[in-house]
C-alpha cells in the first residue's frame, strides 16, 4: 500500500517539477529565438545600408554579402537540443530525489500506522484472555447437571473477578487514549507537588506492607502547574511498579527536589531490575518484560509506563530510567515548576 503511495507521490513531485522546468525551457527557447532573429535582422540592415552607401560612389554588383538564414534554424535546433538534455537530466534527478523524499515524507505515517495496528492487536489479545476464562468457567458450570450452590458461587465469583479485570483494562485504555490525544478534562492549576506525592505514598503503603517493602521519602515543598489527576497517575504508576517489581523486604526511595526551574522526582527501588534490551521498549504500550524472568505475580497490562510517558510529554517534561538486573531501577521525572511570578501571586494568596 505504501509502495504505491510512494510512487504516486513521486509522480506528483515530478509533475510539478517538470511543469516548472518545461515552462521555463519554453520561455528560454522563445527568448533565444527572438534575440537571434533580432540580431540577424540588425545584421541584415547593416549590410544593406553598407551596400547602399557603396552604390552611391560606384555601382556594385550584389556580391557575396549575405546573411546566413540557416543560422537562425541552427541556433533554434541547438537550443532545443540543450533544453531537451537539461530537462531529461532534471527528470532523472528529480525522479530519484522525489522517490527518496516521498519515502521520507511517508515514513512517519507508515510508522504510526504500524504502531496503531500493533496497539489494536495487543489490546484485542489482552481482552481475549479474561473473556475466554469467563466463558470456559461458565460452560463448565452449565455442563454440570446438578451444580452445588458453592460451585455456582465460585463460578460467579470468578466471572466478577474477570469482569473487574476487564473494567480495569478498559479504564486504562481510555486513560491512555485521553492522555495521548491531550483530551483533558480539567485545566492545569498550581498544585503542591509534595502533598500529592505524600498522598500517593499513603495510598500505596498497604500494598508495600504486604511485601514488607519500606517506602522512604525525602520531599521538598514545591508548587507545580499541572493537572492533579495527571500528577497522581504519574506518581502512582511509578511507585506501583517499584513495589510490584521488587522482592519482599525491599526499599523504595521517593525523592522530590527543585533543580533550577524544574522539579525532579526520583523513584528508586532495589528490585528485580530491567535488562538493557527491555529498557528500549519499556514505554511502548502493552510491553511487559518476560514474566518467567520476573517471577512475580504481577499481572499488569503494560500500559502504566506508556501513560506516564504521555503525561510527562503533555507537561513538557522528560523521563529517564536507569536499571540493572537484580540491583534495582530508578525513574527520574523532570517537570517544569511554576514561574516565579505565579509563585509570588500564590504566596500572596496564602
Ligand atoms: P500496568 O502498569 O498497566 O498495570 P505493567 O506494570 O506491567 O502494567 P508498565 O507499568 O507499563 O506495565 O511496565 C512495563 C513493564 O516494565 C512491566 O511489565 C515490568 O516488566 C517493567 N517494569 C516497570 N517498572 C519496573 C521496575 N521498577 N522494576 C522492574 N521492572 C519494571
Ligand atoms: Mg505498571
Amino acid at each position: 500500500m505504501f509502495k504505491s503511495a510512494k510512487i504516486k507521490l513521486t509522480a506528483w513531485y515530478l509533475l510539478i517539477i517538470m511543469t516548472v522546468s518545461i515552462s521555463f525551457s519554453a520561455v528560454m527557447y522563445t527568448g533565444v529565438s527572438a534575440i537571434t532573429k533580432r540580431a540577424l535582422d540588425n545584421q541584415r540592415l547593416r549590410i544593406e545600408r553598407r551596400i547602399m552607401d557603396m552604390e552611391m560612389y560606384r555601382p556594385t554588383p550584389r556580391i557575396a554579402l549575405f546573411v546566413d538564414e540557416g543560422a537562425l534554424i541552427e541556433v533554434r535546433e541547438r537550443t532545443l537540443g540543450i533544453l531537451f538534455v537539461i530537462n531529461l537530466f532534471i527528470f532523472v534527478i528529480a525522479g530519484g530525489m522525489g522517490y527518496i523524499l516521498a519515502g521520507l515524507t511517508l515514513k512517519p505515517i507508515e510508522d504510526m500506522l504500524i504502531k496503531q495496528r500493533r496497539f489494536i492487536s495487543d489490546a484485542a489479545h489482552e481482552l481475549k484472555t479474561p473473556i475466554t476464562a469467563m466463558k470456559t468457567d461458565m460452560e463448565v458450570t452449565l455442563r454440570d447437571k446438578e451444580p452445588t450452590v458453592d460451585k455456582q458461587r465460585i463460578s460467579l465469583k470468578n466471572a466478577i473477578e474477570e469482569t473487574d479485570k476487564l473494567n480495569l483494562f478498559v479504564n486504562n485504555l481510555l486513560k491512555k487514549s485521553r492522555y495521548e490525544l491531550g483530551n483533558h478534562q480539567s485545566e492545569p492549576e498550581i498544585l503542591d507537588f509534595a502533598s500529592i506525592v505524600a498522598e500517593v505514598i499513603k495510598t500505596m503503603s498497604p500494598l508495600a506492607k504486604q511485601k514488607n517493602i519500606a517506602l522512604e521519602d525525602s520531599i521538598e515543598k514545591i508548587n507545580v502547574k499541572a493537572r492533579e489527576s495527571e500528577l497522581n497517575e504519574l506518581v502512582m504508576n511509578l511507585i506501583d511498579n517499584s513495589i510490584k517489581y521488587s522482592n519482599e523486604n525491599g526499599i523504595v526511595k521517593i525523592k522530590v527536589i527543585t533543580q533550577g526551574k524544574n522539579v525532579v522526582l526520583t523513584v528508586q527501588d532495589n528490585g528485580i531490575g530491567i535488562s538493557e534490551k527491555d529498557l528500549k521498549n519499556i514505554f511502548e504500550p502493552f510491553y511487559k518484560v518476560d514474566k518467567s524472568r520476573t517471577k512475580t505475580k504481577a499481572n499488569g497490562y503494560g500500559l502504566g509506563l506508556a501513560i506516564v510517558k504521555d503525561i510527562v510529554n503533555s507537561n513538557h517534561g522528560s523521563i529517564d530510567i536507569s536499571s540493572k538486573i537484580n540491583e534495582g531501577t530508578t525513574f527520574t521525572v523532570i517537570l517544569p515548576i511554576v514561574s516565579e511570578s505565579t509563585q509570588v501571586s500564590l504566596s500572596k494568596q496564602i
